[in-house]
């Protein structure tokens, strides 16, 4: 009957739902005594799907199909990857009906991107843990792990992820109101409204919806006012058993200054972290994106190009741009050379990923005879300006992180200061030839 049951849900679930829940779930063992069955899982969220959500259909199915009486209980086997994982008991509450639909509203906000789909999203070691929260929550959103907090690096697919589960909910009720935004939106949209006198309308749009997706929440570090905005937000869509999924590049207690009660709540749901993706995952990826792209690529250079980049999914995506670029240029197949020259200059970058911000400012701080606390305070003379400005300068240049994040090593400055820095910066490199050497000696200095 196990197989019957298996046939049956292979056809009421998508691919990826199926193979999520059911590949590698198997029974060991059944008690006709005691009428259980035992099931082997993979993982804590494939277990908490099938006790709260497959468990009664296996009942019935091996009841009705084979006249058999069980009781499955499930345990986990098999490696657990590198993710770590949060899971308490989930919780077992009816579904409240949607929000009143105010498409036109809600329509400007939705900026999905239409790739960030489960079907386009490729499992593997690093992301299977959170691809089965997200798929997980999408099937049953507000009952079953609210909040999803997903973090992780930069460039590994929290956003696809989070974005998949929006337009999962689109595709099963299309008329879902669905909010997704990047953190500093909501603060942005939260400060107009004040200005405006407009935070009727505020909340309007951020306690009504049906799912709330908010991107990097880690920009709420040290915003008293905005986190106390959230915590009301949180609490009234919670309440009404509204979806909350939320992705950081750390835990919620890592969030500089994350009040107490939102780092509780925030832990209530399921935390699921995405890891660097191993070779054979990125092999899968680039040959997702490569049929996607219509290109023919052999196996060969698909591996190449995966062991050319090993921790961002972007970068590897633009390392295959650059590759398909180099061939169209070149007027040449792609292959393993050609792949070669293409990527020649990614080393540079690599051999830089090691670099840190504070390092930066170690080096600049003392090749101009200030200090680092001077670097990230707010001192506004001439002294300190410039090496401060070209300290962020060099970050962006030199490492992978965000502006907000340079901002946030700067002594949390805002993101648009960095962005001023860098280009007054380049600015200057052209017509100033002391910065401009200034420059090319600090980057000797780091480049050891
Ligand atoms: P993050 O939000 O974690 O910084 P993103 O979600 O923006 O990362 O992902 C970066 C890029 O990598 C996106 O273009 C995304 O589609 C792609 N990507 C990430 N993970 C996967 C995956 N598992 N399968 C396919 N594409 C992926
Ligand atoms: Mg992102």
């Amino acid at each position: 009957f196990w197989q019957h049951f298996n046939d049956e849900m292979r056809e009421r679930f998508n691919e990826v739902a199926y193979n999520a829940w059911f590949k590698n779930t198997k029974p060991i063992s059944f008690d006709k005594n005691s009428h259980e069955l035992k099931i082997a899982v993979q993982n804590p969220v494939a277990k908490g799907y099938w006790e709260k959500n497959l468990s009664s259909e296996l009942i019935q199915s091996a009841y009705g199909y084979a006249g058999m009486e069980i009781i499955p209980t499930f345990q986990i086997e098999g490696e657990s990857g590198p993710e770590r994982i949060v899971t308490p008991e989930p919780r077992h509450e009816p579904r409240r009906p949607l929000a009143q639909p105010r498409q036109d509203e809600f329509a400007k906000d939705l900026k999905l991107n239409d790739k960030y789909t489960f079907d386009n999203f490729v499992q593997g070691e690093g992301n299977k843990l959170a691809a089965g929260a997200a798929l997980a929550v999408a099937d049953s959103p507000g009952s079953f792990y609210n909040p999803l907090f997903i973090f992780g690096g930069v460039g590994l697919g929290k956003t696809h992820l989070m974005q998949a589960i929006g337009h999962q909910m689109l595709a099963e009720r299309p008329n879902a109101k669905v909010v997704y935004i990047q953190s500093e939106t909501f603060v942005n949209d939260f400060i107009n409204s004040i200005k405006n006198k407009t935070q009727d309308q505020f909340r309007e749009k951020y306690r009504t919806c049906d799912l709330l997706l908010v991107d990097d929440i880690q920009f709420f570090a040290k915003k008293e006012g905005i986190q106390e905005e959230f915590f009301h937000t949180f609490e009234t869509l919670y309440n009404d058993q509204k979806q909350i999924v939320m992705t950081s590049d750390r835990l919620p207690t890592e969030i500089p200054d994350l009040s107490e009660r939102l780092v509780s709540r925030f832990t209530w749901g399921l935390q699921v972290e995405i890891t660097p993706p191993d070779l054979e995952t990125r092999i899968a990826i680039l040959r997702k994106k490569a049929e996607a792209e219509g290109l023919t690529i052999d196996d060969n250079t698909l591996d190449y190009i995966a062991s050319q980049v090993d921790t961002n999914i972007r970068e590897l995506e633009g390392a295959l741009v650059k590759v398909q670029a180099h061939a169209t240029i070149e007027k040449e197949d792609i292959n393993v050379t050609l792949a070669r020259e293409a990527l020649a200059d990614l080393k540079l970058v690599q051999k830089n990923r090691g670099l840190q911000i504070s390092k930066i400012q170690e080096v600049v701080a003392n090749y101009y005879q200030t200090s680092t606390e001077e670097l990230k305070g707010k001192k506004r003379v001439r002294q300190i300006v410039v090496p401060r400005q070209i300290a962020m300068y060099l970050s962006r240049e030199l490492t992978d992180a965000s502006l907000p994040k340079i901002g946030q090593e700067f002594g949390g400055k805002d993101h648009t200061t960095v962005m001023h820095a860098c280009d007054k910066i380049q600015q200057q490199i052209k017509t100033d030839s002391e910065i401009k050497s200034a420059i090319y000696d600090l980057k000797q200095m780091l480049d050891h």
